[in-house]
């Protein structure tokens, strides 16, 4: 028999990313490492996880040997980051599938450079951050990496079409730090509208997101042809995050996340078609 996949789902101690994580162990015998910003939170959603998977067992439907692993995540915080990439390596395999689903959101029209600092910080720096720590330990041979990303981010929200294009046609994630950069102070010295920037710190942290999963794809392509690499919208989906406002249940808003990291080996030979792309619905 062959051995379980090993799979990271940041933020998955609740929400879309727990769907994400139980799902995928429910269809596959996987070592899912679950991920909560608080370590007691992740121990806590990976033993009920363990238990669900157990009932399953129990009421006789398929009953996989998949574990849940938990350990502490704070995107905000470096050496967090640092930390769970060094307890990724001292794993010592290779990481079948990364899901970087964990993120924030301001609620209301909260926007100042604080906020902006530190949506673009979760969402955009520190998601890339754990990427280019753990690309190394991602199985080249098959490997699939996920951005859970969203459709509010759409490159349509920057009004100037220089700024788009600059964000559209970025061939460096320096260009893309630049922006970053650019909006932050624009939020703080209230210039971002005349700049052509949105009012919107979540949806400038996911275009930003977007548009380095697009980069990172085509700089694997040469070296890692088996990679596949795409980021995705989940749909509005009842969570906190929406104040339990969101239309899709958790288990709808993880389809896709969960199609595009399952994408089977064959599909390996469209890789145009599969990897650097933004997905919704599966399309
Ligand atoms: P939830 O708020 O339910 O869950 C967010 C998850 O991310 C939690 O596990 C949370 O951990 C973790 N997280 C939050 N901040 C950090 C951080 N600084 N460092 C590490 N982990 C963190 O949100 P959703 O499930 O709705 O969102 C999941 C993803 O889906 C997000 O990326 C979101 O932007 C995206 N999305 C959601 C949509 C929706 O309608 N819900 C729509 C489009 C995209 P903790 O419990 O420790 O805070």
């Amino acid at each position: 028999m062959s051995s379980p996949l090993l799979a990271i789902v940041t933020g998955s101690n609740k929400g879309i990313g727990r769907a994400i994580a139980l799902r995928m162990a429910r269809e596959t015998p996987m070592q899912v490492v679950v991920t909560a910003r608080d370590a007691a939170r992740a121990k806590q959603a990976a033993e009920e996880m363990t238990r669900q998977l157990q009932q399953d067992g129990e009421a006789a439907t398929a009953p996989p040997t998949s574990e849940f692993w938990p350990h502490q995540l704070n995107l905000l915080d470096g050496q967090s980051i640092e930390r769970f990439a060094r307890y990724v390596q001292s794993l010592n395999r290779r990481v079948d599938v990364l899901v970087n689903n964990a993120g924030m959101a301001y609620k209301g029209d909260a926007f100042n450079r604080q906020v902006a600092e530190e949506t673009l910080q979760c969402n955009y720096f520190g998601t890339k951050h754990l990427t280019e720590l753990l690309l190394p330990h991602v199985q080249p041979d098959g490997g699939r990496v996920v951005m859970v990303s969203s459709r509010a981010g759409a490159f349509e929200k920057l009004t100037q079409p220089a700024l788009r294009s600059r964000m559209l046609e970025a061939t460096t994630v320096e260009q893309l730090d630049g922006l970053a950069h650019e909006f932050i102070e624009s939020a703080g010295d209230g210039t971002y509208a005349e700049k052509g920037w949105p009012r919107q710190t979540y949806a400038v942290s996911k275009m930003l997101l977007t548009a380095y999963t697009v980069l990172l794809a085509k700089r694997m392509a040469p070296t890692h042809p088996h990679l596949l690499i795409n980021a995705m919208c989940p749909g509005y989906v009842d969570t906190d995050m929406t104040s339990h406002r969101g239309v899709k249940t958790t288990e709808q808003g993880a389809d896709t996340a969960v199609f595009l990291a399952r994408l089977p080996r064959e599909v390996e030979q469209q890789r145009e078609m599969y990897s650097g792309h933004f997905w919704a619905e599966r399309q």
